[in-house]
């Protein structure tokens, strides 16, 4: 028997833990504790834990598929590749459309972005940002100049006051939970507003239940409070920002005031008070948050408000404050770095802008061209197109989502999928979306392959290989190197390794130029900006200045505004959706965990025991929730957990699945659907 670790990177959340891989005769069994990661230093959360568990399910894709007379037949790699590559060639360029992978490495989303703007010359490709932190990368890069959490997640234990808002830290990221416990250790309050009764507010010095999309008016009204009582970093705002005055007429409107916010947010007027107060007298405070913030249709108008509280109080630039964006898949963070969106390359440099449409087209050297310097559709736009415009967008390539349970109102993303000529789907088990393709093609899982995936500390770590991929499966870069290949195009893919493709990363990337495997193979890594080979990398952004070109930050003056769909008559309930501990998003991975799926079986709704006594409704009592776009039937969670007037699913699970409810209203700037609330009513099952 033969035995090793292989230390690599958590394939969950977007913390980047590490943990070793344990390897017995060349399967992964097991894992075990990485101790020198600072970032986890050895701990683990329970999905870390059983990271292995799915690793060599039975169920994983070993074969390529073709789809005949509605069955999928068992192919050879040259079967679906010639298939592939005649139907890619019959299509004009903008008839085409990508999704890259949130949960797949940088060099393979740096692939796919060159395949579908060098070799299809299509504008169209995004990702899962759309969903999760679109109006992050938006909103703080008008802010700050860059769109990405500022500080480093060690960073978080050394701040005096965490605000944490619009994310269940310890549950969705729960090694940066264990920050926060160590800032509360170090003295430091912590506020938490939610409209839940979670795990994380079971740790917090100040909980504010609030009704889901009032986060601007609470921001504004602690901003009021801020200035009413001198609390804001005068030489902050003077020396380093620009708009104050025009963010103050804003903030200090009656609509702001502690009373009129109390009754838009349901926040008792005491509780506003005392999280202003702390949270703007704190020698350093962090705001921490994640999607309850972003997927909103003012998405881009919350991450715009927390920026505005950071620059007013002067915590930005420095340990233990920040805008710490939580990043919510592994690669999230790398997929927007690596150009896996419709309107930049790498890097962030702007596909409309000509200087940088040439340094691309020039570094790949493609005779024939590439994509138009144009912006292309978003995700939540493609399927909008596709049912609205049938035959502008014919064909389509995913790679390793699942937007048939992760997208919102899943009958008009069928609907949409439906009406492509042709679809390709890449991934490592037969998804929901999988089961809708023409083509299905194995791929490799993070334990089979080297890489590299960007943290939400922007912290840059490898994957390192610890088994093979079972069956005929490959590593997503071959893949697409080879269908590439066969396209016609093997002199701009003649890639050998996953540390080739990333050497050509930083080669375009000017925050990546500075890395590469030698310097990224120790367990701390590296931060972008990483500018050159002896840069030592960037733990805190904006020390001293921020990034936008003159280095000034940017107030913006935000009125709030309410959801698109609100409660009334009809669907007299809010619904917000979720994660939960033991599950990660679609549950391809975690639901074929034998340890995690155990554990939460199934989905549920929560609701408080008050609506449910009106509704006569028991816990555990399957019954039927109603949107306008659909209905679910799901068992009952009665619990104080969540405020009167709400109710909570969590999105994993395709038995009930919450996104056959969820709106597609989109924000107007990053084009993210509003996920966390929307207008729901439930009934009881009766027999017929
Ligand atoms: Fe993995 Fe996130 Fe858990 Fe760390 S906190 S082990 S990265 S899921």
């Amino acid at each position: 028997m033969t035995l090793k670790y292989v230390a690599t990177t958590c394939p969950y959340c977007g913390t980047g833990c590490s943990f070793n891989l344990v390897v017995q005769d060349g399967k992964v069994v097991g894992t075990a504790p990485y101790r020198r990661s600072p970032v986890n230093e050895g701990k683990v959360c329970p999905k870390g834990t059983y990271a292995h568990e799915f690793v060599n399910s039975p169920d994983r894709l070993t074969k390529p598929l073709i789809k005949k007379n509605g069955k999928f037949e068992e192919a050879t790699w040259d079967e679906a590749y010639d298939l592939i590559a005649q139907k890619f060639k019959s299509y004009k360029p903008d008839e085409f459309a990508a999704l890259a992978s949130a949960r797949v490495s940088n060099e393979e989303n740096y692939l796919l972005m060159k395949f579908t703007r060098g070799v299809m010359k299509s504008r169209h490709i995004d990702h899962c940002a759309r969903l999760c932190h679109a109006s992050t990368v938006a909103g703080l890069a008008a802010s700050f100049g860059s769109g990405a959490m500022t500080n480093s997640i060690g960073d978080i234990a050394d701040s005096k006051c965490v605000f944490i808002l619009g994310s269940n830290t310890f549950e969705q990221h729960p090694l940066i939970g264990r920050r926060v416990m160590q800032a509360k250790k170090n003295g430091a309050k912590i506020i938490y507003a939610d409209p839940r009764y979670t795990a994380t507010a079971k740790q917090a010095d100040l909980y504010m239940p609030f009704v889901s999309g009032s986060d601007v008016a609470i921001l504004n009204c602690m901003m009021q409070q801020i200035i009413k009582n001198g609390w804001e970093d005068k030489e902050f705002i003077a020396n380093r920002t620009k708009d104050y005055e025009k963010l103050k007429e804003v903030v200090m409107k009656d609509t702001y005031s502690l009373e009129n916010v109390s009754k838009i947010s349901g926040i008792p007027v005491e509780s506003l008070k005392t999280a202003a107060e702390w949270f703007g007298t704190a020698e350093s405070s962090a705001l921490l948050y994640s999607m309850g913030i972003t997927q909103h249709t003012v998405g881009v108008d919350n991450v715009r408000s927390t920026a505005n509280i950071q620059m007013l109080t002067g915590n930005l630039g420095k340990r233990g404050g920040g805008v710490n964006a939580l990043r919510g898949q592994n690669n999230v963070q790398g997929a927007c770095d690596m150009g896996a969106l419709p309107v930049v390359f790498t890097g962030y440099q702007k596909v409309i802008d000509e200087a940088a449409h040439k340094k691309f087209a020039d570094a790949w050297g493609f005779s024939d061209g590439i994509c138009e310097p144009k912006n292309g559709y978003e995700v939540t736009v493609m399927m909008d197109v596709l049912t609205d415009n049938p035959g502008e967008l014919k064909c389509m390539y995913i790679m390793g989502e699942n937007p048939m349970l992760s997208d919102p109102d899943l009958t008009h993303v069928k609907h949409a999928i439906e009406n492509l000529e042709f679809l390709v789907v890449q991934d490592i088990f037969l998804t929901e979306t999988a089961e809708l393709a023409d083509v299905v093609l194995p791929a490799a899982c993070y334990a089979e392959r080297d890489g590299t995936q960007t943290s939400t500390e922007r912290r840059v770590q490898m994957w390192r290989k610890a088994q093979d991929p079972p069956g005929e499966a490959k590593v997503d870069w071959q893949i697409i190197s080879e269908l590439a290949a066969k396209m016609g195009y093997a002199a701009q893919f003649p890639y050998q390794s996953a540390e080739e493709i990333f050497s050509e990363v930083a080669a375009v990337t000017p925050s990546y130029h500075g890395m590469n495997y030698e310097r990224l193979n120790r367990p701390e890594a590296l931060h972008w900006p990483c500018p050159a080979v002896d840069h030592p990398g960037t733990p805190i952004l904006h020390i001293g200045k921020f990034s936008h070109p003159d280095g000034i930050g940017v107030f913006a003056p935000i009125e709030w505004k309410p959801p698109a769909e609100v409660p009334d008559a009809e669907y007299p309930f809010v619904l917000t959706t979720g994660r939960v501990l033991w599950h990660w998003h679609t549950g391809t991975m975690t639901r074929r965990s034998a340890t995690l799926d155990a554990e939460v079986p199934t989905g549920w709704i929560e609701i408080n025991p008050e609506d449910a006594q009106a509704l006569g409704i028991k816990d555990k009592e399957m019954i039927r929730a109603i949107t306008r776009r659909g209905s679910v039937e799901v068992p009952a969670r009665v619990t104080r957990d969540i405020m009167k007037g709400v109710m909570f699913m969590p999105f994993h699970f395709k038995e009930c699945a919450a996104n056959v409810l969820t709106n597609n209203a989109l924000d107007p700037v990053a084009k993210i659907p509003e996920f966390k609330a929307c207008a729901v009513k439930v009934e009881k099952i009766t027999e017929a």
